[in-house]
């Protein structure tokens, strides 16, 4: 690529689209850029977009605009845009924001480096135009050369895309149907990481239960694959995020009977209420999900469970909401991300039903779900203070000085007084308070 560029990646939304941008930077290193800290220092500018929540598309487009006021100054700087809004808007972003030079689908990572060469030719032309890779369907898993953020915890891709459809979710449509890597890719690299002197890996995808079930061998399976990963000498295995519907008993042995596999379950329940859950098309009953909590709880000991809640979905009534705030009693989540519904354009539910509850309203049920969330997990955090817990150093806090953080097995944050070369070590920590945020203690080994 000539002279050395530098590189300035944004991420917005999921573990899943950071995890992308550490291929994205992995990618563009080997074409010899370097990774800028800010985007002033930088030549090229990469916004890699979500468009799951309300806005997202508004915020990209106002940073957009910061990036447009630094090119006044540095007229050879480039903004490229991918991810999901690149995937479902395509070309109309360049007529919403001039500041873009380049665009590049869900499946189009490794594109990145010829838009670039592309780009900066144009660039260097009077009325130079913009340039796009968008594949119409995202269809691949790209293997890439991941530059990652942490030395001893690992994000690792075992699917991409969904197949499930949820009434109100623009993901299938953004990052296509689901695909699974196969099991040997994922064990190999896993095997790596080790190698390495990584501690912690967390298996990714939107819906990691239905792994597998794109592909033909009827054995190739999470359960199996999770099974088989234990056999890497790893002390800490996460997932997320998981599928009420999929989870299957054998995953829950596994849980329940691999020590290196952590205890805790992120599966959105999204709403309590019979109808909501079939209008929102998630194929599961109230009952069966809090079946599937009890069968966690009951042989997973100490598991946490977290979750994702909707509040305010088109047609849910004062009554449907009461019925999410009693699962939410009755399940007792470690913690929740609650969100006020958003119609999505290209969903189902955007075209089925007008957004029915009002703003006001939502925000009222939002605040309500919140404060009762926030006492069951005060409640449940409050239950660890006179114990001691396992955790994996992750750096400073950044919200009280002096001290650490770390996370527990089961995904509890944990401050305490330690030292910067107590990062990515494992310590116990005797939890000496408790409150809605995590747990406080000191080291004890
Ligand atoms: S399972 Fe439903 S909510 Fe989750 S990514 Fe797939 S369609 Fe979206």
């Amino acid at each position: 690529m000539g002279t050395r560029n530098r590189i300035y990646i944004h991420t917005w939304g999921c573990q899943m689209n950071e995890h992308k941008s550490e291929g994205i930077a992995g990618l563009l290193v080997r074409e010899g850029f370097e990774v800028a800290q800010r985007p002033e220092d930088a030549d090229v500018v990469i916004f890699n977009t979500c468009m799951v929540r309300e806005k997202a598309e508004d915020k990209v487009y106002s940073e957009a605009g910061l990036i447009r006021g630094l090119k006044e100054t540095k007229p050879e700087l480039l903004l490229g845009i991918g991810g999901c809004m690149a995937q479902a808007l395509g070309k109309k972003i360049f007529k919403h924001s001039p500041a873009v030079d380049f665009i590049f689908g869900s499946s189009n990572i490794s594109d990145i480096p010829e838009l670039i060469r592309e780009a900066q030719r144009r660039n260097g032309q009077r009325n130079g135009s913009s340039v796009m890779a968008v594949s119409t369907i995202p269809d691949r898993i790209e293997e890439l050369p991941f530059v990652r953020r942490s030395s001893f915890q690992a994000k690792v891709t075992i699917t991409e895309g969904c197949s499930n459809f949820c009434s109100f979710c623009i993901v299938p449509y953004t990052t296509g149907l689901l695909r699974s890597r196969l099991p040997g890719d994922i064990l190999r690299e896993v095997t790596q990481l080790v190698d390495q002197g990584y501690k912690e890996v967390q298996l990714l995808g939107q819906n990691v239960d239905s792994y597998g079930n794109d592909l033909d061998d009827p054995d190739i399976d999470f359960a199996n694959l999770l099974r088989a990963l234990t056999r890497i000498e790893i002390p800490r295995i996460r997932f997320t995020s998981s599928h009420p519907k999929d989870i299957t008993s054998g995953v829950i042995e596994v849980l329940s009977e691999e020590n290196n596999v952590c205890e805790h379950v992120h599966m959105a329940v999204q709403s309590g209420s019979d109808r909501v859950l079939r209008e929102m098309r998630r194929g599961y009953t109230r009952e069966e999900f809090l079946e599937l909590v009890h069968q966690l709880k009951s042989r997973v000991p100490g598991i946490n469970i977290t979750t994702d809640i909707i509040v305010g979905f088109p047609t849910e009534t004062e009554s449907d909401f009461f019925e999410t705030a009693d699962l939410v009693e009755k399940a007792r989540f470690g913690g929740a991300f609650i969100f006020k519904y958003s119609p999505r354009p290209g969903t189902i539910s955007y075209y089925k039903h007008p957004d029915t509850v009002p703003l006001e309203e939502k925000q009222r049920r939002l605040e309500h779900l919140l404060h009762v969330q926030k006492r069951i997990t005060d409640e449940e955090n409050r239950a660890w203070v006179r114990r001691t817990v396992e955790i994996l150093v992750e750096g400073r806090a950044r919200t009280s000085l002096g001290r650490y953080l770390g996370k527990t097995r089961d995904s509890k944050t944990v401050l305490f007084p330690g030292r910067p070369e107590m990062i990515g070590t494992f310590a116990k920590v005797a939890v000496e308070d408790a409150g809605a945020s995590g747990l406080f203690g000191r080291v004890v080994s």
